[in-house]
Parts: structure tokens; C-alpha cells; sequence
């Protein structure tokens, strides 16, 4: 009867999780915990739901606050170096309404 022992230590694997730094409070979190916003060619910003557009992007947290903030403060603007039209920005706010509403 042969009872086997493994000692050899386990691999430990870092799983590489990207970090993104919030444009409204400056966290850095993980990726997957952020919402994209791309610039798109022509100067809007669109939310990039899929994270994979391509352009310059920033990223805000999941939280209204940060959403606010990062979309009233012009931070975002400064961030993709690009200027909201109000259209723009309203679009942009009513993603966030809905995204918001509802939680809690
Ligand atoms: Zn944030």
C-alpha cells in the first residue's frame, strides 16, 4: 500500500487583473468593476459597454457619485481631452439614470 505524498507546493497563479484608476475619485480598481467611457472619432463620448472599443478611454466607477462627478466636474472631458456637447452629456447622464435607478 503506497500512500502518496505530494509535497511538491502548488503552483501559485497570479491572475493578472487589470487596474484602472476612476476619473472621478481617483480609485484604482479592478477593470471589471468600471465602466468604460470611449471617445469615439468626431469628439463624442460613448459608454463602452463591451470594453473593447477602440479610442482614448477613461473609466468612472460604478457608483452615482463618481458618475456625477466625473461627468458634471468636466473631468471626463479633460481626461479624453475632448469637449461634451449637451447633447452628449445628456446622453451620458441618462445612461447613468438608468443605471443607478432602480438599485436599492
Ligand atoms: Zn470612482
Amino acid at each position: 500500500m503506497t500512500k502518496r505524498m505530494s509535497t511538491s507546493p502548488q503552483p501559485v497563479r497570479i491572475k493578472h487583473v487589470p487596474q484602472r484608476t476612476c476619473v472621478a475619485c481617483r480609485r484604482v480598481v479592478d477593470k471589471r468593476e468600471l465602466i468604460r467611457l470611449v471617445r469615439v472619432s468626431g469628439g463624442g463620448v460613448e459608454v463602452d459597454t463591451s470594453g473593447k472599443k477602440a479610442g482614448r478611454g477613461a473609466y468612472l466607477c460604478r457608483v452615482q457619485e463618481c458618475w456625477q462627478t466625473g461627468l458634471k466636474g468636466g473631468r471626463l472631458e479633460h481626461v479624453l481631452r475632448t469637449s461634451l456637447t449637451r447633447d452628449n452629456l445628456e446622453q451620458l447622464n441618462a445612461y447613468g439614470k438608468d443605471l443607478f435607478e432602480g438599485v436599492n
